[in-house]
């Protein structure tokens, strides 16, 4: 049976969600709860329900772009969606962005979100902080983690290397 993720909404050209002109998906549904969240009306249950196929496939046949970000919501709290949408898109060479509210601790503490991951190229972890705001950029507060997991042109960047990061 064709996996199903919870899409709040898709974007097919962005300039404003990382590197160059993205495709954008903003996954339903978040239980993080971070104080001042700027997206609340993605953290019910609901949202479009989709193939993930059917997401990667769009993805795939819009010209023009130079990666993915997936954002929410909680891309995270749909981890079997999240990685097979970046296994589907990563063939491509497109580059893949995941923005979440976890942690990077708790992402490498849990092998299903670590999994979930693997074919990103950069994961943005950790929860908002509405204290420590930014104004512009990706991360949304200082205290959100840029975490490189491929080296950009997708080769692995090895543990060693990561972790001194
Ligand atoms: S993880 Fe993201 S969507 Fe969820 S509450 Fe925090 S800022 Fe909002």
């Amino acid at each position: 049976m064709a996996l199903t993720w919870r899409v709040h909404a898709t974007l097919s050209r962005s300039a404003a969600n990382g590197p160059g002109t993205r495709f954008v998906v903003w996954a339903q549904g978040c239980t993080l709860g971070c104080p001042g969240c700027f997206n609340p009306e993605t953290h019910g249950a609901g949202g479009d329900v989709r193939t993930v196929e059917e997401v990667a496939r769009e993805v795939l046949a819009t010209s023009g772009i130079d990666g993915v970000t997936v954002s929410g919501g909680e891309p995270l709290e749909q981890p079997a969606a999240l990685r097979e949408f970046c296994a589907l898109v990563r063939p491509s060479g497109l580059g893949i962005v995941v923005l979440t509210g976890f942690a990077r601790r708790e992402i490498e503490a849990d092998p299903e979100l670590s999994a979930a991951v693997e074919s990103a190229d950069t994961v943005i972890a950790g929860r908002f902080n509405a204290r420590l705001r930014l104004g512009a950029g990706l991360r949304g507060s200082s205290n959100k983690e840029y975490w490189a997991i491929t080296d950009g042109t997708h080769r692995p960047i090895s543990r060693t290397s990561r972790r001194a990061r």
